[in-house]
């Protein structure tokens, strides 16, 4: 059997993979088993922050591996304090829980809330206000979350508690919180698998003034849009905001599988020993990684991201065959004339790797992409884009 025979044999049907086998990587580029190159503009879905390989990153990681690569949080190491420390001092946050993934991220931000309200108002004060068309993760609680029905189908019953309010419509929320037993609002201030939109800053301010007159957990699911992806160190920072539970995960990490709830003021001595834990949480191999990652995101290299948004937005912006431009940073949708499906196909096709989000081409470059690789890359998504071709879904 070749790989893609033994995966599609023996891997769970999970996954609608690109017919390619990727090898290797270097910087913004992969090579798959027959050694053809791609510019990959995926950023393993915004998880390779400073690309593939990347030597400081590499370093970071191994010196880790040959002093220790696993302890138990039953002893202490020091990247994961280290760690926890400068996304404290970052962010103005208290402390920090470590898990594995985004979805773990988001359990301990909504274990977090209950236990908030639980204390506060009552044990009946748990319900969860997330938005209509967000994505919070694949567990039943964080599926739960989702605000999509198409998540939800064939999995019921889901953890209850969950209620959706529409995007960039404060009332919706008002209502919501009016007439539920709330604990928190959640949502992305860039939806990301909702297809890449921005939420209205008026309406962000407007959802934290809210939570804070209801008394409600203010929590920003900072998984896919965190860490230097829009533009600033976190993606809340564009917003003038302070919540009170930051979720992150995907590019922390870097590459290696890290999630951390950033708990603030209001939650920071939520926690009590044996009330949360992960085995694997704080690992100290990912942490050397993320610290690496976190002090790398350095003003100069935030300045980098928007700079190479700038250029993205402005090179898209009216270009044939592209009907609109959204997101922020280096997590950009493409509403593309031609079906988004095809699009990627061809793209890769020339050499290229781009994913979809909903309808949409997205683009998540590593945050030090070369310029000169992503005009490369931006020449051959505007070229695929204006082709004029008979469309097979
Ligand atoms: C990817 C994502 C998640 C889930 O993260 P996993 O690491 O896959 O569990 C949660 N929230 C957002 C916004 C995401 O983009």
């Amino acid at each position: 059997m070749n790989i893609k025979e033994a995966d599609q044999s023996y891997i769970a049907n999970t996954y609608a993979r690109f017919p390619v086998v990727i090898t290797r990587g270097e910087g913004s580029r992969v090579w798959d088993e027959e050694g053809r190159c791609y510019l990959d503009l995926s950023g393993g879905i915004a998880v390779n922050t400073f690309g593939h390989s990347d030597a400081a990153w590499v370093q970071a990681v191994t010196e880790q591996l040959r002093q220790v690569q696993h302890t138990s949080n039953l002893y202490y190491t020091a990247p994961a304090a280290r760690l926890a420390e400068a996304l404290c001092s970052r962010t103005g946050m208290k402390k920090v829980f470590f898990s594995n993934s985004g979805a773990e991220a988001n359990e301990c931000a909504i274990k977090a809330a209950r236990r908030y309200a639980a204390e506060k108002r009552g044990q009946e004060y748990y319900t969860v206000v997330t938005l209509k068309n967000s994505f919070h993760g694949r567990t039943l609680t964080t599926l739960a979350a989702t605000g999509q029905d198409t998540f939800h189908q064939e999995f019921t019953p889901l953890t209850e508690g969950f209620v959706y309010a529409d995007a960039n419509n404060t009332e919706s929320v008002r209502r919501l919180i009016e007439e539920h037993k709330c604990a928190a609002v959640l949502l992305e201030v860039v939806q990301g698998e909702g297809g890449v939109n921005a939420l209205d800053a008026d309406f962000v301010r407007e959802v934290e003034a809210l939570c804070r007159e209801h008394d409600l957990l203010f929590m920003c699911d900072e998984v896919q849009v965190g860490n230097g992806r829009s533009g600033m160190l976190y993606g809340y920072m564009n917003y003038g905001v302070q919540p009170d539970v930051v979720t992150t995960a995907k590019g922390l990490g870097g590459g290696l599988p890290i999630g951390a709830t950033l708990l603030g003021e209001r939650v920071a001595g939520i926690f009590t020993p044996g009330s949360h834990g992960s085995t694997f949480g704080g690992n100290p191999v990912c942490c050397a990684g993320a610290l690496n990652v976190l002090e790398r995101l350095d003003e100069a290299c935030l300045a980098g991201v928007r700079e190479r948004s700038a250029y993205i937005f402005q090179a898209l912006t009216g270009a044939e065959g592209v009907e609109s431009v959204s997101g922020m940073g280096l997590m950009i949708g493409v509403k593309t004339v031609r079906p988004a499906g095809n699009v990627i196909s061809d793209c890769m096709a020339r050499g290229l790797l781009v994913i979809k989000a909903k309808d949409k081409v997205r683009l998540l470059p590593a945050l030090n992409i070369p310029m000169e690789e992503l005009k490369e890359a931006i020449g051959i998504l505007l070229a695929v884009c204006a082709e004029k071709k008979e469309e097979t879904v």
